[in-house]
């Protein structure tokens, strides 16, 4: 049997394993503050114990097995677990570096990194190749944690780089909420990769039973809701998980959800050509989310092969936008990055990956 990862464990989990429980800050240190890809890096811990948790652990549980880069700077990382198993993480640089006249640096680059919670996922949504494909297991914390890692050390982002962490990837994070909340827990470690739980966002098919027990664990963490229709009868043939879990659910679910003072949930509406992209939605949508503190994500359907919908017009997505903003809603356009790369969830894993 394969060992675990030394990094499927919190700081606290750690103390308790590593005595003295000091160790445990070192070595969370060494990983999260150093980049070191072994044990034997840790020169401040006594030889004995390196030597006792190689036996024991692994260190970092995937490597990468295949990147992508796209002209818009995004890139796609397909990485291979422990068992041979592979999952898919995107870098996306949301704002490029800014200089004054004087040659001073303004901001530096943002960047926001979309991970992988499960192999595989159940949901099966019928625009996503990773729902077609089935689910195979969870993600253990370290393995979920270990994609930031890895892609902050491959792009050089200094360890008191700000990112925002996405659990947008392959999988339903709700699905694997145990693990997940570690990992979160991991993530705002100030030893740890000191990301502010404000600055993580779980995005959920709409799970409502686990969106009410993720508001009860009160991480502080984002709200992403796939929402892509306002209508039970289209959001079925989409996201057939409606039938378990329907709008009028969820909607409840968030309502009750805590949402930080400076923050709102924000529902992901995929638009796609003739299904959902008429103002008659738009209108529905407004109603739907009276009284929710929201942000609307309005994203341009990117086609693949093999897929029935199409991408909608231009047009028709800024009138979506405008008539949103207009009844008081917020509401953005992503920017469809990567779009010249395996960009949306499942592509490159379904060319290069097992
Ligand atoms: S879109 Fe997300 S929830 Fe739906 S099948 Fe794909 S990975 Fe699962």
């Amino acid at each position: 049997m394969s060992k675990s990862s030394i990094l499927d464990y919190t700081k606290d989990e750690l103390s308790k394993i590593i005595k003295p429980s000091f160790r445990a800050k070192q070595l969370y240190e060494w990983v999260y503050k150093k980049y070191v890809n072994s044990f034997d890096e840790m020169k401040n811990l006594p030889l004995e114990l390196r030597e006792e948790l190689k036996n024991n652990y692994n260190l970092i549980p995937l490597k990468s097995a295949y990147i992508e880069k796209s002209k818009d700077g995004s890139k796609k990382y397909l990485f291979m677990l422990e068992d041979g198993k592979t999952v898919e993480s995107v870098l996306l640089p949301m704002k490029k570096e800014k200089y004054d006249d004087d040659g001073n640096l303004i901001h530096q680059t943002r960047y926001t990194i979309c991970i992988s919670s499960q192999v595989g996922c159940k949901i099966g949504c019928s625009f996503c190749l990773t729902g077609k494909s089935g689910f195979l297991r969870n993600l253990t914390p370290g393995e979920i944690t270990s994609q930031v890692l890895m892609i902050k050390k491959d792009n050089n982002i200094a360890e008191n780089r700000r990112v925002n962490i996405v659990f947008m990837g392959m999988g339903e994070p709700l699905d694997n909420l145990e693990n997940v909340k570690k990992a979160v827990e991991i993530f705002s470690d100030p030893l740890g990769l000191a990301i502010s739980p404000r600055r993580q966002t779980i995005s959920t098919s709409g799970l409502s039973s686990q969106i009410k027990k993720l508001g009860e664990m009160n991480l502080g963490v984002l709200l992403a809701i796939s929402l892509h229709a306002v209508d039970d009868e289209l959001r079925e043939q989409l996201m057939p998980i409606n039938k378990a879990y329907n709008i009028e659910s969820i909607i409840n679910a968030v309502k009750e959800f805590p949402v930080d003072a400076r923050k709102r949930v924000m529902f992901e509406y995929l638009v796609i050509k003739d299904l959902n992209d008429d103002i008659k939605s738009a209108k529905k949508l407004v109603k739907l989310l009276h009284g929710i503190k929201a942000k609307v994500n309005l994203i341009f359907f990117n086609p693949h092969e093999g897929s029935e919908y199409k991408r909608p017009e231009v047009k028709d997505v800024l009138g979506f936008q405008d008539y949103l903003i207009k009844h008081g809603v917020l509401c953005t356009i992503r920017e469809s990055k990567g779009l010249d790369i395996s960009a949306a969830c499942g592509q490159l894993k379904d060319r290069k990956g097992k």
